[in-house]
């Protein structure tokens, strides 16, 4: 029987991933899977590439990288495993947003300050679904509702600015699950958050990653929210990854160093 086509229980592998930017190597060799349903924790410092490692996955690295040869992303296409980095721009376009979502730290940054929410959401639903615009509106509207927003129909006619932080977050979580993503990738989403706001924020996308049997990267320079979202975790130091498991063994019995300093310097 063909390997490819098997039943996997993964829906993504990083394999061998390296990165330079010049002569500076800024991922070493990174390796993980995730499970369909799992979410796995990427934790580390600043400038440890959390980010880097998700963007590679989007295929959203700005240019003057260089993803090094043997470098894999592979991803689980409907059982058949295809390697994202060796895919055309237009392939790359069908599988991000629609197969693949991102939540970023920033919200404002995302989202268009001269559009309505609503009609940014509609146009992403529009762009990979073939929906009237009728039918986009009343979705857009259902994933206001699902993702807590209050009044959903006055956030549709809302600008960005006219929002709170935590509800611009919300608006592009229902952007993220539009197309009912297999991958979710969310880098620290709550770090720009009131704090009062992080914990609501963070038990919404619990929910939906349960109730979607999504798989999730959850992204976080704090390893107890990571503990809180996450059942495996990678601890990421200057580009390398320096310890991986499940959280709780991690938690209770950390082998590195840095990793007993994120434990010990938590909030
Ligand atoms: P993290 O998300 O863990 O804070 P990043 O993934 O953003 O870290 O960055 C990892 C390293 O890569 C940092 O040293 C950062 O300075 C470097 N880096 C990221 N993007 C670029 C870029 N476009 N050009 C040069 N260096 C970059
Ligand atoms: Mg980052």
């Amino acid at each position: 029987m063909d390997v490819a086509e098997t039943q996997q229980s993964w829906i993504i592998e990083v394999k061998n991933l390296s990165v330079s930017f010049g002569e500076k190597q800024v991922l070493k060799n990174i390796n993980f899977k995730v499970n369909k349903a799992e979410t796995l924790g990427i934790v580390g410092e600043s400038g440890s590439g959390k980010s880097l490692t998700s963007l590679v996955i989007m295929s959203l690295l700005s240019p003057n990288a260089t993803i090094h040869a043997g470098s894999e992303i592979l991803f689980n296409h409907h059982n058949k495993t295809i390697n994202l980095l060796s895919l055309s721009q237009e392939d790359i376009r069908k599988i991000r947003g629609n197969e693949i979502a991102m939540i970023f730290q920033e919200p404002m940054t995302s989202l268009n300050p001269s559009l309505r929410c609503g009609e940014q959401v509609e146009e992403s639903i529009l762009l990979h679904q073939k929906l009237s615009k009728k039918e986009a509106k009343e979705k857009v509207i259902r994933l206001f509702n699902k993702v807590k927003l209050p009044n959903p129909e006055r956030i549709y006619k809302a600008y960005p600015h006219e929002l709170s932080g935590g509800q611009k977050q919300r608006v592009m979580i229902a952007m993220a699950i539009s197309c009912e993503p297999k991958l979710l990738i969310a880098d620290e989403p709550t770090t720009a958050l009131d704090v009062t706001v992080q914990k609501a924020t963070l038990d919404l996308l619990k929910e939906l990653q349960q109730e979607h049997q999504m798989s999730m990267i959850f992204i976080s320079h704090d390893l107890g929210v990571i503990a809180n979202v996450c059942e495996e975790v990678l601890v990421m130091f200057r580009g390398d990854v320096i310890e991986k498991g499940n959280v709780k063994s991690i938690f209770e019995n950390p082998k590195e160093n840095y990793t007993k300093g994120l434990i010990a310097c938590r909030p």
